[in-house]
């Protein structure tokens, strides 16, 4: 048995990145911040093909809920062989019109909450010497778009401590890598506009957003023994946008 904690994995490529490991043998921990019926829809799904999990409400940008959410997850399982940081949030607006809380949010989720849930996981990972942690991070952390100041600040922060990660961790046995998706269709981007979305289909090479499920592949080789001799990487997957 290995066991997946996959963060925010109640409803867009989180939801299909817990589908995926499961698929792939994995148990796996669907996190959630507050919509317990999706994800318990995501567990539901998981079962009717005979696989394993368990939903745990946590807000994993608060250090303490992190501490317990983790103890809990160890306690029932004794083991955490993969932590899929995904939960994260965007808040755009211009700079010159930055309200703090947004700031003050998208930070507290985006940079603290991984580093939250990398420090209690990685603990665990330690004493087994093995493990792989996954970063999402969002090609926004190096193609930088006006409006996007604050998330893009957090995903180059992101990448940051997925290398520093690596080289902590990765001499214990743990490999640390980062997935930069593009334009993925899922709430997040549901709520643009269609003329900015016909923008974008146009900027990017392969002209359409992803499916969720692409993203769930790359996270699916990434966390497996085919990906061996990969670590400190961030993957982009973005159509073609940032080439
Ligand atoms: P999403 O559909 O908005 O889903 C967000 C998930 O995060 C939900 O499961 C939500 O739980 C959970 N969540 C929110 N706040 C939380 C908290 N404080 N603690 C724990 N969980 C929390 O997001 P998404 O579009 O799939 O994005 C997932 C990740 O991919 C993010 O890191 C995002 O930056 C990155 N990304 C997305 C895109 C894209 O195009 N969508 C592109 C690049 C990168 P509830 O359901 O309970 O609220």
């Amino acid at each position: 048995m290995k066991v997946a904690i996959v963060t925010g994995a109640s409803r867009g490529i989180g939801k299909a990145v817990a589908l995926r490991l499961a698929h792939d043998g994995y148990t796996v921990v669907i996190n959630y911040s507050s919509n317990e019926a999706k994800a318990q829809e995501v567990l539901d799904e998981i079962k009717s093909f005979g696989g394993d999990g368990m939903i745990y409400k946590a807000d994993v940008s608060n250090l303490d809920e992190v501490k317990t959410f983790v103890r809990d997850v160890y306690n029932a399982y004794k083991q955490i062989d993969v932590l899929v940081n995904n939960a994260g949030i965007a808040r755009d607006e211009y700079v010159l019109m930055l309200n703090k809380d947004n700031i003050d949010r998208c930070f507290d989720l985006n940079v603290k909450g991984y580093f939250y849930m990398a420090q209690q996981v990685g603990l665990k990972m330690f004493r087994k010497k093995s493990g792989v942690i996954i970063n999402m991070s969002s090609v926004s952390g190096s193609y930088n778009i006006p409006g996007q100041a604050t998330y893009s600040a957090t995903k180059a922060a992101v990448n940051s401590f997925t290398k520093t990660l690596c080289k902590e961790l990765s001499p214990s046995g743990i490999r640390v890598c980062g997935v930069a998706p593009g334009f993925i269709k899922t709430e997040m981007t549901e709520i643009l506009p269609e003329d900015k979305k016909e923008e974008y289909y146009k900027a990017i090479p392969l002209h359409r957003f992803a499916e969720v499920n692409e993203v769930a592949n790359l996270v699916s080789f990434l966390v497996s023994d085919e990906a061996s001799y990969i670590s400190g990487i961030t993957v982009t997957i973005d159509g073609g946008l940032s080439a």
